[in-house]
């Protein structure tokens, strides 16, 4: 049996396309979705990732606003700064790039970026309201994950859920996505005892440990979904996820690769977020 690949880079194509034509009518009514995208120190990936999330917004027709700022600033310049795009009002995201150097709390910084424009969905209240399955911002990653569900059709109602890794950006949140949609969730981490008992009896096993190849075919139910959201550079420079996806795919039912699977997804939801923003921010001006 050789698993069905779910294509992360065809049907964030899809969605993107949809979230430029909303961007684009949003335009049109005088409301130009904006992101702030705040960036401090130098650490090359998170380069990357705001390069790649910047561009992606120029794609969809949203205007971006990037701020970058050196390793040793003092935390009160970025708060300050902070403050001033919560009260403008033609920004409708405001995303800081994490990791951020340690002179900053990350917990006070992600407080401070109003809730209404939350677009990474880590603030504290938007966290809680996910959990009592009110309408929130929702963490860009797992909520890719819920969308490919969705366009794939599989149905979580009842299914046993089995998520690697308690994170607050990807496992915890998706572990609480899934039990809103009426998934039977078990969440695992590094001192969980039999992690090989919990994933043979998933019907959805979602991997996001950070740790490259780590979870081999034996330990996928037969027909399985498997999601992989680890992100692992290889000593060559290859990109590889956090499942062994040879052996994986050979006892999977549905999988997705790396790359090419939840990546796309993640940025993918990051501009949906700011253009439900940007609409909410439209409405209430009567636009
Ligand atoms: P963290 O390092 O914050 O969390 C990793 C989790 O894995 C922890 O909960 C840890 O447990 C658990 N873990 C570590 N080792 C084991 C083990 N041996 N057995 C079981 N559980 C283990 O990582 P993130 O959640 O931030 O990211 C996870 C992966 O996803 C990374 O590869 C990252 O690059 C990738 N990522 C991808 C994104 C995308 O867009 N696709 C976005 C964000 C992340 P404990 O809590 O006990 O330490």
């Amino acid at each position: 049996m050789t698993a069905r690949i779910i294509d992360g880079n065809a049907l964030s194509a899809r969605v993107r396309g949809e979230i430029a034509e909303r961007a684009t009518a949003l335009t049109a009514r005088g409301v130009q979705p904006c992101l702030a995208v705040i960036l401090v120190g130098e650490n090359p990936a998170s380069a990357v990732y705001v390069r790649n999330k910047v561009s992606a917004c120029e794609k969809a027709g949203i205007r971006s606003l990037r701020l970058d700022y050196p390793a040793d600033v003092s935390p009160e310049v970025v708060m300050a700064r902070l403050a001033e795009l919560n009260a403008d009002p033609s920004v409708h995201g405001i995303l800081v790039q994490l990791p951020l150097p340690k002179q900053f709390d990350e917990a006070a910084v992600l407080e401070a970026i109003s809730v209404t424009k939350d677009v990474d969905g880590f603030h504290a209240e938007n966290v809680g309201r996910l959990s009592q399955n009110q309408e929130a911002f929702l963490p860009c990653t797992p909520h890719g994950v819920m969308k490919m569900f969705e366009a794939e059709g599989v149905d979580l109602a009842g299914v046993e859920a089995v998520v690697i890794g308690r994170s607050n950006i990807v496992g915890k949140p998706m572990a609480m996505l899934l039990t809103n949609a009426g998934a039977t969730v078990t969440v695992c981490h590094s001192k969980t005892r039999d992690l090989n008992f919990h994933t043979r009896r998933a019907d959805i096993l979602v991997a996001a440990i950070g740790k490259p190849r780590f979870v081999t075919g034996d330990m996928v139910k037969p027909g399985a979904t498997v999601i992989d959201v680890g992100i692992n550079r290889l000593p060559d420079g290859k990109l590889c996820g956090d499942v062994d996806f040879e052996s994986a795919k050979t006892v999977a039912g549905l999988i997705t690769p790396v790359p090419g699977g939840v990546g796309p997804m993640t940025i993918t939801m990051l501009l949906e977020n700011t253009v439900i923003s940007a609409d909410r921010a439209a409405r209430a001006a009567g636009k």
